[in-house]
C-alpha cells in the first residue's frame, strides 16, 4: 500500500485509508468530522492554469502602467509600480520599498510562474524540472503576496490625497483590482491534492 492512500486528519492526527469519492463529495474525519478532503474535480487545474496565465497578462498590464496620474499645483506625476519602490528606496524609506517590492512584485510573480510552470507541466503529463519544490515554494510564499493589502493602501492614500491635489486613476490601478481577484480565482481552483498525486504518478 503506497503511503498516498493514507490521510490523516488534520485536527485529531486519526489515519484514514483514501477512497473515491462521487463527484462533488467530501470525505470526513469519523472521529472528530473534520474536513479531510474533497473530491478532486477532473478539470480543477485546467482551470487554475487558465486562470493564472490571465492572472500573468494582467500582471504586465499593472506594471508597466502607471498607478496614478497626480496634478498638484501644476506639477504632473505619474509613477508605476516599479517607479513607486525605486523613488521610495531613494527616498531612504528602504524597508518600506523592500517590503512594498516583495509583497506586490516578487510574491505574486514567483507564484503565477510557479504555478504555470507546474500546472503546464502537469497537462501536458510530463514531469518538469523542479516541480515537487515548486510546489512546496509555492505554499510557503502564498502569505506574502499581499497585493489586495496594497490596493486598500492605495486607495486610502488617493481619498486622503483628493482634497489637495487633482488625480486620474492610471490602467495599472485597474489591472490591480483584477489581478487580486484572479489571484484569488487560480488559488481557490488550484487542486493541491490532484497535483500531488498527478507528480506521484509520474515518477
Ligand atoms: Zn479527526
Amino acid at each position: 500500500m503506497s503511503l498516498s492512500t493514507l490521510v490523516a486528519c488534520l485536527e485529531c492526527d486519526l489515519l484514514h485509508r483514501r477512497i473515491q469519492l462521487p463527484p462533488g463529495g467530501e470525505a470526513r474525519c469519523v472521529r472528530c468530522r473534520a474536513l479531510l478532503y474533497r473530491a478532486t474535480s477532473p478539470n480543477a487545474n485546467e482551470r487554475a492554469l487558465a486562470l493564472a496565465l490571465a492572472a500573468g497578462i494582467v500582471m504586465i498590464v499593472a506594471n508597466v502602467f502607471p498607478i496614478v496620474d497626480l496634478e498638484l499645483q501644476g506639477v504632473h506625476n505619474s509613477a508605476t509600480l516599479w517607479e513607486a519602490v525605486r523613488s521610495m528606496w531613494d527616498d531612504k524609506a528602504r524597508a518600506v520599498a523592500v517590503l512594498v517590492f516583495v509583497t506586490t512584485i516578487f510574491v505574486p510573480l514567483a507564484e503565477l510562474v510557479g504555478l504555470i510552470w507546474v500546472l503546464a507541466a502537469l497537462r501536458s503529463g510530463i514531469r518538469g524540472y523542479g516541480t515537487v519544490p515548486i510546489l512546496h515554494f509555492i505554499e510557503r510564499v502564498k502569505p506574502w503576496g499581499m497585493v489586495e493589502v496594497f490596493m486598500l493602501g492605495v486607495l486610502v492614500s488617493l481619498v486622503k490625497l483628493a482634497h489637495v491635489a487633482s488625480i486620474e486613476p492610471g490602467a495599472a490601478l485597474l489591472s490591480f483590482a483584477v489581478l487580486m481577484m484572479l489571484i484569488a480565482a487560480a488559488a481557490a481552483a488550484f487542486d493541491a491534492d490532484a497535483a500531488w498525486e498527478q507528480l506521484e504518478a509520474t515518477l
